[in-house]
């Protein structure tokens, strides 16, 4: 789908705008914070210039938003995807900084793009495309200042380059200026699937909110990348049937249960779930369709929508992808009593392991990898319980108890460093 379709059909940044203006109007808010809030702290676009393979130069188009730093540093993922563009960007920052408040964790929030199909780029291409586009942001990124990680499209390697080119500009190694970077480098044991683990924690505890039987639940999961892959394989290891996933090129499904580790094997070999042998294909879109207890949207946002709301027969969404679920779909779901655990607490297992891996490298003592997964877990039950607690006390949805505690927590930040001068 072209950009200026993505747009019209559903900007993410004004679905996060309305959904704050909502929560802001329900803390009661004043105006001048109010607008404080909407206001990311700063845009850059620059021009990634890239010398391709056959000699061709191209330019992509890059973005860096910090929408908030006033609980810590700012902290958000890289984008690389054809269709990033600057309000999608703009969107997951705020998010960013929610997420962080929701896990209590010191960090504003912030997030980076690049407009480019990394699968049609040689390894080569790829390593000049992320050291240019980190040259053309580096005075505003840095382990005090703004720290990038992860996000669909990148992975640890590219952190390294980041971090090397980084490190080369000041003269010394500066392993903070990046989190989800390879262990070898100082990357945290855990950080690879704390996204996917942080997200069957927050399941965990709704099912037990829910009074809900744990065995032998279905659970189907669009997108099969670090985050839904992951998600997949801590779930199986608990024993939870894994019916169908999906990736951008399609779904499989079967009713018995897929092996996650087995596709996985065929994802390295075929570069894609479809055409996995102990399963059928089925459209991406029937992903939603499917009778299931346990729905886990891991791709983009706006994938629920008022379109394909109604047929979700799951009793639980987990977030593990940011902005899955569209304002209009919500009241939908809400309807049918689906119990959402919303992006901002569902997937803050993956900055909450960037944080810790960030506090490891400062103090240059690694943890194990059961002190990680431990650590996460008190993280994620706390905020969890946290926004429970809210959307019972307040009667409101999880969503917005979640936008509750988080934006909450950064106005009083706010209000209490005060506006400077
Ligand atoms: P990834 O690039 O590793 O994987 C993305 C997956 O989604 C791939 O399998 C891709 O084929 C699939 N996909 C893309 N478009 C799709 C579509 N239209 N239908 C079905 N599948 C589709 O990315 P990731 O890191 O796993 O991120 C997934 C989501 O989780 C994103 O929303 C991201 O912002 C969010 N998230 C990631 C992290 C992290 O630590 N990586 C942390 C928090 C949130």
């Amino acid at each position: 789908m072209s950009n200026s379709l993505v747009e019209k059909k559903n900007n993410v940044w004004e679905m996060t705008l309305k959904r704050l203006n909502g929560t802001m109007s329900l803390l009661n808010l004043k105006p001048g914070m109010k607008k404080y809030l909407c206001e990311p702290r700063k845009i850059i676009e620059v021009a990634v210039t890239v010398k391709m393979d056959n000699g061709d130069i191209n330019i992509f188009k890059g973005y860096r938003v910090q929408h908030n730093t006033n609980r810590g540093p700012a902290k958000g993922g890289i984008r690389y995807h054809q269709d990033v563009y600057l309000d999608e960007i703009k969107a997951l920052a705020m998010l960013m900084t929610w997420k962080c408040a929701v896990a209590g964790i010191p960090f504003g929030g912030s997030k980076g793009g690049v407009k480019v199909n990394p699968s049609e780029l040689s390894k080569r291409e790829l390593e000049n495309l992320t050291r240019r586009y980190t040259f053309e942001i580096i005075q505003n990124i840095g382990p005090e200042k703004d720290i990038p990680a992860p996000d669909v499209g990148t992975n640890a390697q590219v952190m390294a380059w980041i971090m090397d080119t980084y490190s080369i500009d000041k003269g010394y190694g500066v392993p903070g200026v990046v989190t989800g970077k390879p262990i070898a480098l100082g990357g945290s044991l855990g950080r690879e699937e704390a996204t996917g683990r942080g997200c069957v924690y927050s399941i965990l505890s709704a099912l037990k909110v829910s009074n809900i039987d744990t065995t032998n639940l279905k659970v189907v999961i669009q997108g099969f990348g670090n985050v839904g892959s992951n998600a997949a394989k801590i779930l199986y290891d608990l024993g939870f049937k894994i019916i169908a996933v999906s990736d951008v090129r399609g779904g499989i499904y079967n009713k018995k249960g897929i092996d996650p580790y087995r596709v996985l094997k065929h994802v390295e070999k075929t570069g894609s779930v479809i055409n996995y042998r102990e399963s059928e294909n089925i459209a991406g879109s029937k992903i939603f369709e499917l009778d299931c207890d346990i729905l886990i949207p891991a791709a983009l946002e706006n994938q629920i929508t008022k379109g394909n709301a109604s047929k979700i027969k799951a009793k639980i969404i987990a977030e593990a992808a940011n902005a899955p679920t569209t304002p209009d779909a919500d009241e939908i779901l809400k309807d049918n009593d689906i119990f959402i655990i919303p992006d901002i607490l569902c997937n803050a297992g993956g900055v909450t392991v960037s944080y810790f891996e960030w506090v490891q490298g400062r103090d240059a003592y690694f943890w194990s990898k059961r002190k990680v997964n431990l650590q996460l877990r008190d993280v994620m039950d706390k905020a969890f319980y946290e926004v429970y607690d809210i959307h019972k006390k307040n009667k409101v949805d999880m969503r917005t108890a979640a936008s509750i505690l988080g934006v909450g927590r950064v106005a009083e930040a706010v209000k209490l460093r005060g506006i400077y001068p």
